[in-house]
């Protein structure tokens, strides 16, 4: 039986969902279509997930800081499975609220992998059945892209595996340097694990400031985490007590788990959008425009399936626009620029807007305010920490381009300062609000000393 909807939606991620129920409520006929659990990467294995976990490993320095605030504390211990089995009921929760959620606004959702059979035909593979949808929505997602076919990687989990496994290894080897990689190393690292680094580049967090990437190595091979750049994994090796990693230096390694983190591909593949004329780009991505429509006008695609800027409330945000557009009458755009972005490591990082060597590229003159100081909960604790705090900005204008922090609640506070970098204050802004003492944020209304200045040679 061939059924017919206003808008099909496949994949039931953030981005998905939230363009069903928006699209729904304005009165279409939605059908949402998932083939592994609702809630997408973020709620299932991202972001939510993830954040437990860090929770889980940050308790470790908070028993050994307690010491120096007069605690005593008993030898701790800790049992991952406790931690992943509340871990997964917490997920089944969250899953459950967002099929309720979908239920309330009247979407109907199908359990099956979604594929097209002409632009305007989708297939449910779980059933056969077809659907005949006046407009669709690609919401798929990505998913990890493990890299060359290396000797071994059949021994090697991605970010997926690791919220599963059946115990915490002693020693972990994870490839990558973004901040999935980061994050892992850090849980696993305050968990307890022998923690490496193997990136292939010259330093971690390819992309974000160059002394936030320096300040967070330091930090984070203080708290014992090895990192080596410049190298590559060249193969794996089950053996009796572990693998046994060749590293492209010839480094032998061995340890309990692997994982890379390697970045992430959009989930284009074998769904029927090339022959239904969708244009497709070099990493596998949806190509749209800022309405997030493809080259058929009446499909849609929104989320990491566009390769866009991958992050869940840039996915919320344009599966809620493509609502607005298509069904709501109020044609919105999503501008993707000044979105904030936080690294869940050990210290946390938050960032903002234009690194240093973005704003020397593309402003005449830059000014650059910086402080790093000891966080003050670290003195008593007696841990060897600092916070880096930066701010870029347009010597000209004297607005406010950038904001750059290392060190606790880096991501809370990156929200807020996001929302004074979008209503463009300038640092005459920042410095006439009056500090909140004492925390740390302060110091970023009370940087009077500029640290650097560039101006840019006029072009002969
Ligand atoms: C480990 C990790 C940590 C992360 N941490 C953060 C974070 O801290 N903050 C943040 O903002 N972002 C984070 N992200 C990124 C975030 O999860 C994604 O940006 C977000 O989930 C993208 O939403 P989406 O709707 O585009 O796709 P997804 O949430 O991935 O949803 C796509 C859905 O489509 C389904 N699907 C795919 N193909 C089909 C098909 N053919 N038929 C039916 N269903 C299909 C998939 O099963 C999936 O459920 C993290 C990602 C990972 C992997």
């Amino acid at each position: 039986m061939t059924e017919e909807v206003d808008l099909f939606v496949v994949g039931a991620g953030s981005g998905g969902v939230r363009a069903a129920r928006i699209s729904s409520g304005y009165g279409a006929r939605v059908m949402i279509a998932e083939e592994y659990r609702v809630g997408g990467t973020c709620v299932i294995r991202g972001c939510v997930p993830k954040k437990l976990l860090v929770y889980a490993s940050r308790f470790a320095e908070a028993f050994e800081d307690a010491a120096g605030y007069g605690w005593t504390v008993p030898e701790p211990s800790f049992d991952w499975a406790t931690l992943i089995a509340n871990k997964d009921r917490e997920i089944a929760r969250l899953e459950a609220a967002y099929t309720a959620n979908l239920d309330r606004a009247k979407v109907q959702i199908v359990k099956s992998r979604a594929v097209l059979l002409d632009p305007h035909t989708v297939k449910l593979v779980a059933t056969g059945e077809t659907v005949r949808a006046k407009r669709i929505l690609i919401a798929t997602g990505a998913a990890p892209h493990m890299g060359a076919d290396i000797m071994g990687l059949e021994h090697v989990i991605s970010s997926n595996e690791a919220f599963h496994l059946r115990e915490l290894p002693k020693r972990v080897l994870i490839q990558g340097g973004g901040y999935i990689a980061l994050e892992f190393a850090t849980i696993f690292n305050g968990l307890g694990a022998d923690v490496t680094v193997v990136y292939r580049g010259e330093n971690i967090l390819r992309g974000f400031d160059d002394e936030v990437r320096a300040h967070l190595r330091t930090e984070l091979e203080k708290r014992g985490i090895t990192i080596l750049c410049k190298r590559l994994v060249e193969g794996v090796e089950k053996v009796e007590h572990g693998l046994d990693v060749e590293l492209s230096d010839r480094e032998q390694i061995m340890v309990d788990a692997v994982m890379f983190a390697t970045g992430r591909h959009p989930n284009t593949s074998g769904i029927g959008l090339e022959p239904a004329g969708v244009r497709i780009g070099r990493v596998g991505e949806i190509m749209v425009d800022e309405f997030s429509q493809t080259s058929v006008p009446h499909i849609y695609a929104i989320g990491d399936v566009t390769n866009r800027n991958n992050l869940t409330p840039v996915a919320i945000r344009e599966g809620h626009a493509f609502a607005d557009t298509v069904f709501g009458g109020k044609p919105t755009p999503v501008e993707h620029s000044d979105v904030p972005t936080a690294v869940f490591s050990e210290p946390e990082v938050g960032a903002v807007g234009l690194t240093e060597a973005e704003a020397c590229r593309t402003l005449a003159k830059v000014d650059i305010y910086k402080s790093t100081f000891r966080p003050m909960k670290a003195t008593l604790a007696g841990r060897d920490t600092r916070t880096l705090m930066k701010l870029v900005v347009d010597g000209h204008s004297d607005r406010v381009v950038g904001c750059h922090i290392v060190g606790p609640d880096a991501g809370e506070m990156i929200q807020l300062v996001a929302v004074a970098v979008k209503m463009k204050a300038t640092k005459a802004d920042f410095d006439a609000t009056m500090a909140l003492h004492p925390t740390a944020a302060e110091e970023l209304v009370t940087m009077r000393e500029k640290a650097a200045s560039h101006v840019r040679e006029a072009a002969e």
